[in-house]
């Protein structure tokens, strides 16, 4: 796929046209050049993501996915939470990783930009016009990696991936299957998290 194609489909994936997730591909794309390494079929590459969980321009965690193909469903990307704009990419194989984010010139511009006023006032990205959205995605595709970015030299990053697990288990509470990573033992019991008293399971 090239670049265009996977703008338009990562458009598909992230729900909405918008300059952060752009901006996200053109993360990626740097950083896998800087590392010389393709887009990972598998866990060729692990990706550290920076932003947080609650601000303006996470968008762009869904771009590098889609450029890195470090996505949640296959475990090589891991969110910071640091609620900044950058990523370190890690080389899995050859050790190696980069840091890319975001040139403060550039998030300084962009957050005071039409798009994102219009966003700080509630009005969802859907609901705004092309004529806005368009040349701002334009804007984010052409521009220098220089101008929308700092990039760090590549340095040496010895990655130890985790080893998944394909041991499955049943809880006998529930009596629905889990895999070993998560098994809890309650007075001799095989839980599984939600089941057991050990940890909070989110509310449903
Ligand atoms: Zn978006
Ligand atoms: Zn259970």
């Amino acid at each position: 796929m090239n670049q265009i194609e996977l703008l338009e489909m990562a458009i598909k994936f992230h729900g909405h046209k918008c300059p952060a997730m752009p901006l996200g591909l053109r993360a990626g794309w740097v950083a896998m050049e800087k590392l010389g390494v393709e887009r990972a079929s598998n866990k060729e590459l692990f990706c550290y993501l920076e932003t947080g969980p609650a601000h303006a321009m996470m968008c762009f965690g869904d771009g590098v996915q889609v450029a890195t193909g470090c996505t949640y469903g296959k475990g090589n990307i891991e969110k910071l939470n640091y609620s900044k704009i950058g990523i370190i990419l890690i080389d899995v194989k050859n050790k190696k990783a980069v840091r890319v984010s975001i040139n403060p010139e550039f998030h300084k511009m962009a957050i005071g930009s039409q798009f994102v006023q219009m966003r700080k006032n509630g009005i969802e990205p859907k609901d705004i016009a092309p004529e806005i959205i368009d040349p701002l995605v334009e804007k984010v595709m052409q521009a220098s990696d220089d101008k929308l970015f700092k990039i760090s030299n590549v340095f040496n990053f010895d990655f130890k991936p985790k080893k998944s697990t394909f041991e499955l288990h049943e809880c006998e509470k529930c009596g629905e299957t889990v895999f070993a990573t998560a098994i809890r033992i309650v007075d001799g019991k095989t839980l599984c998290l939600p089941c057991s008293e050990y940890e909070k399971a989110p509310a449903v």
